[in-house]
């Protein structure tokens, strides 16, 4: 039975408090791989222009080049319309059956996402098609779900104090995000041009 973590998220821009919380989930619950899903259109952030769906999965693709248990699916992005979690674990369940491959999904989530499982469509079957891992995040309490023990795993990961609304923020004023973004997201990022703009 393969292990396979998906971590879900707008990525815009990914950061390296994904990479973190991916990883540190990948090392504590035993996960064989990390699938980093950008969402299409993520009906959560209406409020605000996201960056094209290309730019955010491949700046996600630069962001986990490097590690051998990450990689990137483009279920969500190649999905018309809004991105609904329950169907991105529906899409992986059935390509991991097509290929012949017996998967257990692990969703990673942070604590604000945690917060809002509540309110995801569908949030009963969420639970039959994947186990969840809630990672703590700086400025965000975890709040306990409700979920059996058998459907989350709360683990505490190293903080770092980061967020895509931040790192938009800084680009758009001239501040850095050396060192809060991979050295290649970085360059991606001056390179499109992407966040001169102020939109949070
Ligand atoms: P935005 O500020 O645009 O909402 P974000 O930084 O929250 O962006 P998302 O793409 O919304 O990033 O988050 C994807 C997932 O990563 C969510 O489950 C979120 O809780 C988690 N996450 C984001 N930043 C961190 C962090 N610094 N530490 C731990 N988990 C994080
Ligand atoms: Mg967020």
């Amino acid at each position: 039975m393969r292990r396979v973590g998906v971590m879900g998220g707008t990525f815009d821009p990914v950061h390296h408090g994904h990479l973190v919380a991916a990883s540190e989930a990948a090392h504590r619950c035993n996960l064989d791989e990390v699938l980093f899903v950008p969402a299409g259109q993520p009906w959560q952030k209406s409020d605000r222009v996201v960056t094209a769906a290309e730019d955010r999965y491949l700046m996600t693709v630069i962001a986990t080049t490097d590690d051998p248990r990450f990689s990137v699916s483009r279920v969500d992005i190649d999905r018309p319309g809004p991105t609904y979690t329950v169907d991105t674990l529906r899409d992986l369940t059935s390509y991991y059956a097509a290929a012949g491959i017996e998967a257990s999904l692990f969703f990673i989530t942070g604590a604000d996402a945690l917060a809002e499982i509540a309110s995801w469509y569908e949030s009963a079957d969420l639970l039959a098609l994947a186990h969840f891992i809630a990672v703590t995040r700086p400025g965000h309490v975890l709040v306990d779900p409700g979920f059996s023990a058998e459907s989350v795993t709360f683990i505490e990961i190293p903080a770092l104090d980061v967020s895509s609304t931040d790192c938009r923020a800084r680009v758009a004023e001239g501040a850095p995000i050396r060192y809060l973004v991979p050295e290649g997201v970085r360059e991606y990022i001056a390179k499109r041009n992407l966040y001169v703009r102020a939109e949070s």
